[in-house]
């Protein structure tokens, strides 16, 4: 029996009871609060523990009492149903995890830092290496689960080491080398929780890495529609780009309730305000059925979907 389900309150009071007062613990959270897309029902709980001893005492609650958690980033690569997510949602956003240090031409950074934020550092320190992270709207935990990137570099280029927490509460620094990654993902991740991680940059001058980002951050703009998204929706096929395709279709602004395909990115969804994840879903569920009805091409979603429905 699932101990959230039958009493929230009460597996709440006892999470409080496990982790220090510094702990944020929220019941029955709006996820739409938490995520880009701005749609997503309540989390029974929610919690963002101050400290890895919290962390640690939190995961050993939920395995105790046979509860699901969830590790949210900055909720930018997710659809959270309407119903909400049943369990703990465990987000790392406390000023412990978000930490980052300059040391010579290394940065660690916490999991809960802001992916800008450390692009940002870096460059202020005149280090070269994670300029692409500055556009993108996720934590350094969502970078290293994702392994995101973008004009042409991806995370694990920079990655020296991670440090890792195992479900039952252990933690341990991982090598890069250590760690399997692909496209848009590290697989790792999918059962160990990022704590943070220790980037390799070179130094170079601050004008230069400034310019970089100048040119990059017009780029994206000059694409990426500025309204509630999640990003890229579909994985590209191999033949053609996801965006490129819905284009050709003709399904540029194809409207389900508040969900809208945008006029400027074929493959970015936006919430025009009221969306639900019902119309988020139903619209990527008609996309994909449109794309395989005329051109035979299977989308594949980037964003995680999570949660109940209504
Ligand atoms: C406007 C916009 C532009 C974007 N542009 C890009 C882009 O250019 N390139 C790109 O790659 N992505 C892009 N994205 C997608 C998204 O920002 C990235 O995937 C980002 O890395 C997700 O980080 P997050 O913290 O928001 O993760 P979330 O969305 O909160 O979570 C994503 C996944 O990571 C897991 N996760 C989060 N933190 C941890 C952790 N500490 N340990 C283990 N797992 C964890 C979650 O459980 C979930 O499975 C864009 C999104 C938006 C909205």
């Amino acid at each position: 029996m699932n101990a959230t389900l039958e009493n929230p309150a009460t597996f709440a009071d006892e999470l409080a009871a496990l982790v220090s007062p510094a702990a944020i613990l929220k019941r029955a959270e709006p996820m739409a609060k938490h995520t880009t897309l701005r749609v997503g029902g309540p989390a029974d709980v929610y919690i963002e523990p101050a400290n890895e001893k919290d962390l640690s005492a939190i995961l050993k609650g939920c395995r105790e009492r046979g509860v699901n958690f969830f590790i949210l980033g900055r909720g930018s690569n997710l659809v959270v149903r309407d119903g909400g997510f049943r369990g703990v949602v465990i987000c790392l956003a406390s000023p412990e995890f978000a930490r980052i240090e300059i040391d010579g031409t290394r940065i660690r950074a916490g999991a809960g830092a802001k992916q800008k934020s450390v692009a940002v550092e870096a460059k202020r320190n005149g280090l070269s290496g994670v300029e692409f992270l500055e556009g993108i709207p996720g934590s350094i935990g969502g970078a290293l689960r994702m392994n995101a990137g973008a004009m042409g570099s991806e995370t694990f280029n920079a990655v020296e080491s991670v440090r890792v927490m195992d479900y039952f509460g252990v933690a341990r620094e991982l090598k890069r080398s250590e760690m399997a990654v692909e496209y848009r993902c590290c697989a790792f991740l999918k059962s160990h929780i990022a704590l943070g991680a220790v980037f390799q940059c070179s130094p170079q001058p601050r004008e230069e890495i400034e310019k970089r980002m100048k040119i990059y951050n017009e780029k994206r703009w000059r694409s990426q529609p500025a309204a509630p998204s999640a990003g890229c929706l579909f994985k590209n096929p191999s033949t053609i780009g996801a965006g490129r395709l819905i284009d050709e279709l003709g399904l540029k602004n194809t409207k389900i309730g508040g969900a809208r395909i945008s006029q400027e990115h074929g493959n970015f969804l936006v919430n025009d305000g009221g969306a639900t994840a019902k119309d988020v879903l139903e619209l990527i569920e008609l996309l994909r059925a449109k794309v395989m009805a005329e051109r035979g091409v299977e989308l594949h979603s980037e964003v995680e979907v999570i949660g109940e429905p209504a």
